[in-house]
């Protein structure tokens, strides 16, 4: 047994000019994912598995509506919510993954029954639905997922017309005087770089670790459309021999350069540690193709690692027995 448990979680990242961002948003974050910490270190300490902390984690931050996942998802073209989620389990490597589902309100906890009770890995649109109402899974109206402040995003997205990468519209309704919305805090934030995923990673007491992702996507994203949210080995992967990662960024970028997996494979066939290999996929590998954004990882060693290659991500850890710690900017 290992003295090592730990959990790590994260909602998004991105340039935000830190000058200019209203100190009380920023507490509102950083009391979000420390309440999020909070919950998962628990399960932690009583003994749960890795698996059963990045479901929590990653259930808490979709029913907070700072963050795109879940409830406070962003729009797509049609003014519709397409939600995405994978998680897998580095003891079993058994995972599960829905996409492009309308109405199950913890599209988490939907990849989790995928993971548990389908031979399968992933579902899509009405098939997930479908599975997910035979698991007696909790539906909701598609209206609880509209908030104010992200429907301003995707009208202000429209006027655009082109597809915006989540708090990209924040950025432009914070220039709009007419928009005024508590649900999302208005920092200024660069146009073209603030991604908004929600993750989770863990080892647990027993040294298994897992990774969880879930996302709305991208703000006017098209029908249908999907990123590496729900991508086993791009936006999330986990494996006891080596690492468990889950990503936010360019989903498209991520998407090739199966990044996720990139950084377990390269500490298998590398033998590199779990910071180095990280690191080279952050900041090397995805920046070679425009790929922008930031993971957070820990290996079966309770080391953790929350590289970006944007200016800030919001993020944070807790390991069992001491406060949990969370950040912002770099
Ligand atoms: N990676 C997500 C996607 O492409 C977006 C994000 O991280 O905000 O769907």
């Amino acid at each position: 047994m290992t003295t090592k448990a730990v959990i790590a979680i994260h909602g998004g990242a991105g340039t935000i000019v830190r000058a200019s961002m209203a100190s009380d948003a920023q507490a509102r974050y950083h009391a979000e994912l420390h309440a999020v910490l909070v919950a998962a270190q628990k399960v932690l300490a009583d003994g749960g598995s890795a698996l059963d902390a990045v479901t929590q984690a990653v259930r808490l931050l979709e029913d907070c509506p700072l963050f795109n996942a879940g409830h406070g998802a962003v729009f797509t073209s049609a003014g519709t919510h397409e939600l995405d989620a994978s998680i897998m389990d580095g003891r079993t490597l058994e995972a599960g993954a829905v996409s492009c589902v309308k109405r199950v309100r913890n599209p988490i906890v939907a990849a989790r029954h995928v993971l548990e009770y389908s031979e399968h890995v992933m579902f899509t649109g009405e098939g997930a639905e479908a599975f997910a109402q035979a698991q007696g899974l909790e539906f909701v109206d598609p209206s609880y997922f509209h908030t104010d402040a992200r429907y301003r995003q995707w009208q202000l997205a429209r006027e655009q017309q082109r597809a915006m990468l989540d708090h990209d519209g924040a950025a432009l309704a914070a220039q709009n005087e007419a928009v005024k919305d508590d649900a999302l805090p208005h920092e200024p934030i660069d146009p073209n770089k603030k991604f908004g995923t929600v993750g989770a990673v863990a080892v647990d007491l027993y040294g298994h670790v897992a990774a969880a992702t879930s996302t709305g996507g991208i703000t006017n994203k098209q029908l249908g459309r999907v990123g590496d949210a729900p991508l086993i080995g791009a936006g999330c992967y986990a494996d006891d021999a080596t690492c468990a990662v889950s990503a936010t960024g360019s989903g498209e970028m991520f998407m090739r350069m199966v990044a996720a997996y990139d950084v377990a494979a390269q500490m298998a066939y590398r033998g590199v540690a779990l910071e180095e290999a990280a690191n080279d996929v952050v900041m090397n590998r995805l920046p070679r193709i425009d790929g922008r954004g930031g993971l957070i990882a820990v290996d079966a060693h309770g080391n953790v690692v929350l590289p970006f290659n944007t200016e800030g991500m919001y993020r944070g850890y807790a390991r069992v027995g001491e406060a949990p710690v969370t950040a912002i900017y770099r």
